[in-house]
């Protein structure tokens, strides 16, 4: 399976492999050339530390915009990268990606630990600032094992267009849906008593319940 036979650049030995298992070249270096290998050993680490500070840079970065709320057109400016003169800034395409994959790895993450849990409690509220509407969705729990209360923000998102009651009842299925989230497991949804969620509540529970 994709072996492969490689010349030794020291040796001009030639050495079979398969590609993408680098473990016989490897073998040859540390028999046949220890020097050799002690080099490659040494670059490996270097260039594994290297990413490794890399990562959590970009780690970083992420957790402030995250935190901050600041665009993502921050990391372009002048005086930001002006912070960090030895350091290679990510471009703000690389970061949109990483903050896609980050949201991903964390919905995947709320996802298992919810469908290890069998009753939760979410919290439903809308808000207004400026002239922008969200919807906020938390959801808490007790760890089976030390009983301590959890949480987690499920969703904090824009909430554009009426806020009617049907439609209340549409976003709330949409996130418990992206969540994994089963209606049976949810024991109380608390919100305030505005009457699109008291008359979402009221239709929505009756439909479940038919
Ligand atoms: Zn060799």
């Amino acid at each position: 399976m994709n072996g492969i036979i490689a010349e030794c650049q020291v040796c001009k030995k030639r050495v079979k492999g398969s590609l993408g298992v680098s473990s016989n070249f490897i073998w040859h270096l540390r028999k046949h050339h220890p020097n050799k290998h002690k080099e490659f050993k040494t670059k490996k680490a270097e260039s594994s530390t290297k990413l490794k500070r890399k990562n959590s840079f970009n780690q970083n970065l992420l957790n402030f915009i995250g935190d901050t709320c600041s665009p993502l057109s921050v990391l372009e400016h002048k005086s930001f990268l002006k912070l960090f003169p030895a350091q290679h800034v990510p471009s703000r395409r690389t970061i949109t990606r990483l903050l896609a994959e980050s949201h991903q790895e964390f919905i995947e993450n709320i996802k298992m630990i919810l469908d290890n849990i069998q009753y939760v409690c979410v919290t439903a509220d809308v808000w207004s600032g400026g002239k922008r509407s969200f919807f906020g969705y938390t959801c808490h729990w007790l760890d089976a094992q030390t009983f301590e209360r959890k949480s987690v923000a499920l969703a904090c998102r824009r909430f554009p267009g009426s806020h009617s009651f049907d439609r209340v009842a549409e976003i709330i299925l949409e996130i418990n849906e992206q969540y994994g989230l089963p209606v049976q497991k949810i024991l109380y949804t608390i919100t305030d008593n505005g009457s699109n969620f008291v008359k979402a509540f009221r239709e929505f529970g009756v439909s479940l319940s038919k």
